[in-house]
């Protein structure tokens, strides 16, 4: 039986961590740190993470708030609005909830956000920092896992670590992570991807698998090695009459299979998910503590 990597856990104990230095840059006569979350259009799922994330900043002392939008903004507009909180010196983070709606380029938004302020940490500048294993904002959820790892003490010095998925935001970050120098680096790592060949051939020599694929149950327990810590970074709504919403979260990992086999292994939900919320507000914290 693995050990169960508990992120709602972990999170709670980083975010008291948070809400204590919060309450001392206070005290101290500072501003507590301020995130604006800008959602455009009535995407489900994007309005739960950005409660999520509203809620989350408030536990923890910060200031918190929510631009909504119609689905009709244009990309102008929304430059715009980016482009006249880049200047506003009273808010230290801003997140534009991803996916957005086809007229409006991703990209482009992604890169208008200020790098000191990009605490999502998709600006290229940040993307670039990471690469060369220099200090700067690393994406939420890839710091989210690395944060899961440290809390455990699970080595990843020297082990070898296969990544299933190679997005911007989970697969590369986490990849490079886990490759370069320090605390929950210096693994040797494999990135998998879709056109990967026996992608069993990999997984099974790997100390360390982290799966971001989208594809709910995708790794099963006949593809990981005795003794593996696996981290299942998917979540793909599925549909389930028993649950009230009429749908439940499912991971990338076969859950009851692997956790046979595996020595430790995040649940979904409540493993990974937690997490990249936290690491958003340590990122919030860090953009803030520059400006002091
Ligand atoms: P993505 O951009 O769709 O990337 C998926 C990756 O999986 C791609 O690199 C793709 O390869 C690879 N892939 C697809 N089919 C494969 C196969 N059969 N074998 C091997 N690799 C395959 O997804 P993402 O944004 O990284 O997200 C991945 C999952 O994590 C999703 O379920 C998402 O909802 C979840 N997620 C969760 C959190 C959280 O906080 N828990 C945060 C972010 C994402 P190619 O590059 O070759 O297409």
């Amino acid at each position: 039986m693995a050990l169960i990597l508990n992120g709602k856990e972990v999170a709670d104990t980083l975010k008291q961590k948070i809400t204590q230095e919060v309450s001392e840059m206070v005290a101290n006569g500072h501003r507590a740190p301020h995130l604006v979350a800008i959602l455009v259009g009535n995407d489900g799922g994007s309005q739960t993470y950005v409660a999520a994330k509203e809620k989350a900043c408030h536990e923890v002392g910060f200031s918190g708030s929510v631009i909504r939008y119609e689905s009709t903004l244009t990309e102008e507009e929304l430059l715009e609005k980016i482009a006249e909180i880049n200047q506003n010196p009273e808010i230290d983070g801003l997140i534009v909830q991803l996916p957005l709606p086809k007229h409006i380029n991703e990209t482009k938004i992604t890169q208008a956000i200020l790098p000191e302020k990009d605490v999502d940490g998709f600006h290229d500048v940040n993307m670039g920092q990471l690469a060369k294993g220099n200090d700067g904002i690393v994406s939420a959820t890839p710091l989210g896992i690395t944060m899961i790892l440290a809390h455990y003490g699970i080595e990843t010095s020297g082990k070898h670590a296969v990544i299933i998925g190679r997005s911007n935001i989970v697969g590369r970050p986490i990849s490079i992570l886990l490759s370069n120098p320090g605390k929950t680096g210096n693994a040797t790592v494999t990135v998998c991807h879709s056109r990967t060949e026996n992608l069993s051939f990999y997984t099974k020599q790997a100390d360390i698998i982290v799966a971001a694929i989208g594809k709910p149950g995708f790794v099963t327990g006949d593809m990981v090695k005795e003794g593996a810590v696996v981290i299942d970074v998917g979540t793909t709504r599925v549909d389930d009459a028993s649950k009230k919403a009429g749908w439940r979260l499912c991971g990338d990992v076969d859950f009851e299979s692997v956790e046979k086999v595996a020595s430790a292994i995040t649940p979904v939900p409540g493993g990974v998910g937690p997490m990249t919320i936290t690491a958003l507000l340590n990122n919030t914290l860090k953009a803030r503590k520059a400006q002091l």
